[in-house]
């Protein structure tokens, strides 16, 4: 700014001067491309070139005054004109010096600008990877919440199969489970496959043989690469994915289950080991629970179901009967001369030939029939889709097989008889059509086969008897 104005004001005092000398035309010659020089420079370019080009100008315009009459004014003005270029030269140094310090402020800025923005950049990655951590752990609270819920091994199975198969990549997932032999020697009890892909029946036998052979009384996590093979855990023999990684699943340092996984990915080892942790527990408790309802149903003396489950289950098979017009059979079967047999032998051979007897009976009836402990030595019997004659029949059957049967217990020979007497649904009810509900069917029905029952007892026993 103050270089603008002190040579424009420089100059117009010159062309001042010169105005003053018009007289001697020569001067014009100079003074005219000068003061247009000066407005362009004004209203265009301001650069060190036209500066110095100005300066000059003046210079000679003013030093040829001076020459042609020689006096003080134009020594005067010939110092003022070098100082004002000289002032401007010192100035533009300033400004230079000026520009270069704000030019490294501009790149210290820019760096630190940078190093902000690369700290801004971690950050974001870091909190992205704190938020994946922290819906991976979301994740397994869900599952383990879920787990926890379950109270049979489906319930676990539907639990792995929602929550863990969409979100973690593996091809096989088996839980075996495990029993203990009295030799201490581990077996399997059983086995479920989770996720989509099921491996095939015959390879799971020897599959699930070489993972006991991996864990042994190891308790931690085993990882099995393609290369790991010796002659009992050779997994390739059974088309296994690799990796195969073995979680013993123990509680209380006791080995119940083992969690195979195979084809999974390495970043996810840890959360199987979690799942694992927590199927541990969870299979135990439904372990137990299965236990503890077993307890409840089946009779612990002969393991048949014990009244009150056989009276539900008798229901559901006659709401069956009813609704698709099938006949259903009861058969009341009570050993003969018990209270002497006891007498005899004794309590304990007694207890025992009770259990007995119900084997006879499991080993004659259909899977689908329904055996109950309906009292002391007496058993009930629902057979589904079986009319009269053929209940007959399967009494028959049952009959003839426990007096066959030889029972050699506690050092004892013994035989016993049992008489049976059988009801039939709806031809024995008396009603034109049965319909819903079925709950006054059962102890009409029951009646009637003690009936018959008792007609077997006075027509000497060790015989079966239909109601008519
Ligand atoms: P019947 O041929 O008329 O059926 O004669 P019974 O002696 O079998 O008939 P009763 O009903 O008089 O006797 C049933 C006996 O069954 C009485 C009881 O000592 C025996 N009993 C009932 N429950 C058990 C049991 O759990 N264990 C043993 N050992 N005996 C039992
Ligand atoms: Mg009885
Ligand atoms: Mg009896």
């Amino acid at each position: 700014m103050w270089r603008r104005i002190s040579i424009v004001i420089g100059s117009l005092i010159i062309s001042f001067l010169h105005l003053g000398r018009l007289q001697d035309s020569g001067y014009l010659f100079f003074l005219i491309p000068f003061i247009f020089l000066l407005l362009f420079y004004f209203l265009v370019i301001e650069d060190r070139f036209s500066t110095a080009a100005l300066a000059v100008i003046s210079l000679f315009l003013i030093a040829s005054s001076a020459y042609q009459a020689p006096s003080l004014l134009y020594l005067c003005l010939l110092l003022i004109l070098a100082a004002t270029v000289l002032c401007t030269f010192l100035y533009q140094k300033s400004w230079a010096y000026k520009i270069a310090e704000a030019e490294m402020r501009r790149r210290e800025t820019e760096k630190e600008m940078n190093m902000l923005e690369e700290r801004h950049r971690i950050r974001l990655d870091s909190l992205e990877h704190l938020e994946q951590r922290v819906n991976g752990l979301v994740h397994l609270f869900e599952v383990a919440r879920d787990l926890n819920e379950c109270l049979n091994f489906s319930e676990i199975l539907s639990v792995l199969n929602e929550k863990i198969v969409p979100v973690i990549s593996f091809t096989y997932g088996t839980i075996i489970l495990l029993d203990t032999e009295g030799s201490g020697k581990k077996m399997v009890r059983n086995y479920y496959m989770v996720g989509a892909k099921k491996r095939d029946e015959k390879e799971m036998r020897g599959f699930m043989g070489a993972c006991l052979e991996a864990v042994g009384d190891n308790l931690q996590p085993v990882k099995f690469e393609k290369n790991d093979i010796s002659e009992k855990t050779d997994f390739r023999a059974y088309q296994a994915k690799f990796p195969v990684w073995l979680f013993p699943l123990a509680v209380e340092q006791r080995l119940i289950a083992i969690f195979a996984v195979e084809g999974g990915e390495a970043n996810d080892f840890q959360k199987f080991e979690v799942f694992a942790s927590q199927l541990a527990l969870q299979t135990k408790k439904v372990g137990l629970y299965e236990t503890v309802r077993e307890l409840s149903i089946v009779d612990g003396l002969t393991q048949v179901f014990v009244r009150r489950h056989f009276l539900e289950r008798f229901q559901e098979e006659l709401k069956r009967a009813v609704r698709y017009q099938f006949p259903l059979s009861v058969l009341m079967v009570d050993v003969d001369y018990f209270k002497s047999y006891n007498d005899k032998f004794g309590h304990l051979v007694g207890d025992k030939t009770l259990y007995e007897v119900a084997q006879v009976i499991r080993e004659n009836v259909r899977r689908v029939d329904v055996i109950g402990r309906y009292g002391g030595e007496e058993f009930a019997i629902v057979a589904p889709e079986i009319e009269k004659t053929k209940a007959l029949e399967l009494a028959e059957r049952i009959r003839s097989a426990v007096a066959r049967k030889h029972f050699l217990l506690y050092d004892e020979e013994t035989q016993v008889t049992v008489s049976i007497g059988l009801s039939t649904f709806p031809a024995d009810l008396g009603i034109k059509e049965a319909k819903e509900p079925v709950e006054p069917y059962i102890p009409d029905l029951i009646e009637k086969a003690d009936e018959a029952l008792y007609r077997a007892k006075e027509d000497g026993r060790n015989r079966a008897v239909a109601f008519s």
